[in-house]
């Protein structure tokens, strides 16, 4: 009992300190700037006690103003970004607290309507991971998986009307539409319903890695460090909840939602290279054949900005993108093998930590995460200054889509992008840049980006994406070069610097050949029609 007063005591403490000396304090959601309540977990709440989470990771959005008396109502773990059943902080978190007050758990997930333009690329990626995180959770942890279909604002505060739940826990994610849901689902459940979010995504939660909009890698990578012996620590054994759940959930058919889904997203095809799910994804990680931190490490750091190399970097981002991989995990092991290959080790983790945490810094808290407002006023200044300098080419988006410009070195990354639904990284920064070269103006190019990049990247429609762009075109954490026609002061990219770095030639003769040899398989294939649509 002890004990247990002195973790709850800590837990107050902890979200205390970020909401400074009140109990109960309304911060401004920088996103929506609509209030947010922060609150310190009550002692006479049965849900807001001890666990095995650290404080810091977990953030109150709503505390219960009445508690339902004696016997509190099950726990509900709304999933949404971290789709796995290991290494997760939020689904430890709901075991946790539902075991404390002995009461059964649930996860529930709401599948929206081809959630921001989704194909069946993402769909596909996505159910099929779901499909086999239903069976391990149900077989191992023997909770029940909640299949829910519409508005999420509706459905979840629903199941836990029905259910008569005390608490319902979900994850973190940046994106202001999720943020929206949360604030709309915090009003619409009873009085009785605690809402906790917890961080499952990043190594040092978000709001403790730091508590405003960081300028640039170099001030916050010493925040995360200083943080990381607190938080980059091995998960604890997740055990099945003492209480069982009292019915079945409702059986999911997967086969029709997939065919169903893949249908109406047909317009982006799955990819083959990929597969989905939490075992797939430790193999890409560990596997004994070709996994990255087993065989691959050593060519990260040298070869990892040359396109023609993709095995050199991890192919962990569909994985970390879904949540079906957890960076803490993939942060552990890299640090476990650092002693093979330092300067490869410590390169993948300054991207898998640094950068993708600035990532949620950005988009947590710049409203404007994914538009030109959200660019520092230099970088907007000197954009404006040259938006209406004289391009040598200007492209549609229809042409751009489909690949249809003077450059090849430009076509083959976006017919890779198109066709295997992942970019080589390096490629990136120059398919972006290049897109604010080619259109009329930053505000097109920044649209122009994040559209394709969200349609077509089986990683897309995530902070990463949204920074990728801001970076390459509105100069989003770098700094101010020097000032040349149309860029302005943004960093310059181009074909005879690619040159340099890389065998162009044959990174387009690559790219064509593995076009080639998908259509020739695809041909042999006649189930797959959808292929031949696709940008040639
Ligand atoms: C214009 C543009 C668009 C981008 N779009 C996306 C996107 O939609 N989704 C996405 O996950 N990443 C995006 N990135 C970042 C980066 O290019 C990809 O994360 C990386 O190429 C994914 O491949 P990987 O996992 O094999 O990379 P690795 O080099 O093996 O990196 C491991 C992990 O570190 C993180 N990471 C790597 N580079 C970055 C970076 N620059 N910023 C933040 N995190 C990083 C990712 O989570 C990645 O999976 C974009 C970058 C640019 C310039």
């Amino acid at each position: 009992m002890r004990g247990a007063a002195l973790v709850s005591v800590c837990l107050s403490l902890s979200l205390h300190s970020r909401v400074s000396g009140s109990s109960s304090n309304k911060q401004s959601d920088p996103l929506t700037q609509s209030p947010t309540f922060i609150m310190k977990a009550s002692q006479s709440s049965p849900l807001a006690g001890p666990t095995t989470v650290q404080p810091g990771r977990i953030r109150i959005l709503k505390q219960v103003s009445k508690p339902s008396g004696q016997n509190p109502g099950p726990v509900v773990y709304w999933m949404f970004r971290d789709q796995r059943l290991r290494d997760n902080w939020a689904l430890i978190h709901a075991v946790d607290q539902a075991n404390k007050a002995n009461v059964p758990v649930a996860v529930a997930f709401n599948l929206f309507d081809r959630f921001k333009g989704a194909g069946a690329r993402q769909l596909g990626f996505m159910l099929r991971g779901l499909k086999q995180l239903q069976r391990s959770i149900e077989d191992f942890l023997h909770i029940p998986f909640f299949l829910f279909q519409g508005e999420v604002q509706e459905t979840i505060p629903k199941f836990l009307a029905d259910c008569g739940a005390s608490l319902l826990v979900t994850d973190f994610s940046p994106l202001r539409e999720i943020r929206k849901y949360k604030e709309e689902i915090c009003q619409a459940v009873s009085e009785s319903v605690s809402v906790h979010e917890v961080d499952a995504h990043n190594v040092v939660p978000i709001w403790e890695a730091s508590n405003k909009l960081e300028y640039s890698a170099k001030t916050v990578r010493g925040k995360i460090n200083r943080l990381l012996p607190e938080y980059l620590i091995e998960f604890p054994k997740l055990q099945p909840p003492k209480r069982r759940w009292d019915s079945l959930a409702p059986f999911i058919d997967w086969d029709k939602l997939i065919e169903d889904n893949l249908r109406k997203g047909g317009e982006v095809p799955e990819i083959e290279w990929c597969e989905p799910g939490e075992t797939a994804a430790e193999d890409v990680l560990m596997g004994s054949r070709n996994g990255f931190l087993t065989k691959r490490l050593r060519n990260y750091a040298t070869e990892r900005n040359n396109p023609l190399k993709p095995e050199a970097l991890s192919g962990l981002s569909p994985y970390l993108h879904f949540g079906q991989i957890s960076a803490q995990r993939c942060a552990l092991e890299a640090r476990k093998v650092r002693k093979l290959c330092p300067e490869a080790a410590d390169a993948f983790l300054e991207e898998l930590v640094v950068r993708r945490e600035l990532a949620d810094n950005f988009c947590h808290y710049q409203p404007h995460y994914d538009s030109l407002q959200g660019a520092w006023e230099w970088a907007r200044k000197t954009l404006m200054d040259h938006a209406l300098d004289k391009r040598e080419h200007i492209y549609t988006r229809e042409q751009l889509e489909k690949a249809h410009t003077a450059d090849p070195l430009w076509n083959a990354s976006q017919l890779e992008m198109v066709h295997f639904g992942k970019m080589h990284g390096f490629m990136r920064m120059y398919w972006a840049k290049k897109i604010l070269e080619w259109t009329s103006g930053p505000e097109e190019a920044l649209a122009t980006a994040i559209y394709l990049n969200d349609k077509y990247e089986i990683d897309g429609r995530d902070p990463n994406g949204y920074v990728g762009c801001m970076w390459s075109i509105c100069g989003v954490h770098d700094q101010g070069w020097k000032e040349r026609q149309v860029f302005g002061k943004i960093r310059y990219m181009n074909l005879a610097g690619c040159k340099r770095k890389f065998n162009v030639d044959g990174y387009i003769a690559y790219v064509k050949r593995r076009i080639g040899a998908t259509k020739k398989r695809k041909a042999e294939n006649s189930s797959s029609k959808k292929e031949a649509e696709l940008p040639e």
